[in-house]
């Protein structure tokens, strides 16, 4: 017994060592790949089910590292909100967005906006809507061409700075997407409190649409919901046409999924848009 037991401390340890040196390499690699611009920007596109047709599209961070190879932003994300990289990381994001959409805009497509994922530690910097205002000037692009992705975590500090935050941005013309619904804690009457223009009901809700009353139940009361404040409603993660078509009965106004589009680099998004969307 005792043998096993030095064994599993022996494990244990080894794990942690392991994921300290990971998370060590994470760091380096992310602060070498963002000196570097090594970093890059997808996108994904967005369709709306009453116009028929994609109006706008997410940005995605992707970081390929010599080393560590295809890195998911669900695992650097969280070193980079940790280390403070996120700051410069989510800057050159936006600026990388917003050069993007004035380009296919130029191009004729001149409804698209961008959607761009805003971490909480972003957020709350006290120059934050500064820093989206001087993008905005810098770029000549239209504020409405920006949408800002928020999760609920961003009032979980200051609810009347958060409120303030995001009136003032809205006011200054960018719409606000709260992301990830339905994984938070926040209760709905809190949710009616937030100025925002899109709901974004999480995949996980999404995924068994079809099969699950349960879960169809509940997309049905955030839509009517939503509908009642004035929210549009993206589905993310639509895979099916059945998905799609139920989302579309039930007054669903936006969706985003692999039965679009995976996310792409911009020199395929732009061909994409070519054969996908009428200038
Ligand atoms: P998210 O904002 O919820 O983004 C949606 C994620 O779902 C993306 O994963 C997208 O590739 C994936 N997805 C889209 N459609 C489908 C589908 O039909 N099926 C499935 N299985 N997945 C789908 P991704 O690109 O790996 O990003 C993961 C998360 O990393 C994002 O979740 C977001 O929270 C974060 N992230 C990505 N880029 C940025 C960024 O520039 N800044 C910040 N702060 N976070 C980012
Ligand atoms: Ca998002
Ligand atoms: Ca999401
Ligand atoms: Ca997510």
């Amino acid at each position: 017994a005792k043998e096993t037991g030095r064994n599993k401390y022996q494990f244990y340890s080894a794990k942690f060592v392991e994921a300290a040196n990971r998370r060590l390499l994470l760091e380096q690699g992310l602060r070498k790949a963002l000196e570097e611009k090594r970093l890059k920007v997808f996108y994904q596109p967005k369709f709306d089910l009453h116009l028929n047709q994609i109006t706008g599209l997410e940005a995605l961070l992707r970081w390929n590292d010599p080393v560590l190879g295809n890195v998911s932003p669900d695992e650097f994300i969280p070193v980079a909100e940790e280390t403070g990289l996120i700051i410069p990381i989510g800057k050159w994001v936006l600026e990388e967005a917003s050069r993007q959409v004035l380009e296919w805009q130029k191009m004729g497509y001149s409804d698209l906006h961008v959607c761009v994922n805003i971490s909480s530690i972003q957020f709350l910097q006290n120059d934050f809507t500064k820093m989206i205002e001087q993008i905005i000037r810098e770029n000549s692009l239209q504020p409405q061409s920006l949408n800002l992705e928020i999760t609920e975590r961003i009032a979980l500090y200051n609810i009347e700075d958060t409120i303030q935050k995001l009136q003032h941005l809205q006011q200054f013309g960018v719409t606000i997407s709260l992301d990830d619904f339905g994984t938070g804690y926040s209760s709905l009457s809190y949710i009616k409190s937030l100025p925002i223009n899109f709901l974004k009901i999480d995949r996980s809700f999404i995924k068994d649409i079809f099969f699950n009353h349960q879960d169809a139940a509940i997309i049905r009361s955030i839509i009517s919901l939503a509908q009642s404040l004035d929210f549009k409603v993206v589905a993310e993660g639509v895979e099916t046409d059945d998905q799609l078509r139920v989302l579309g009965e039930m007054g669903c106004n936006e969706i985003q999924g692999y039965y679009i589009a995976k996310p792409m680099a911009s020199e395929d998004f732009s061909k994409f848009l070519e054969h996908n969307l009428v200038k």
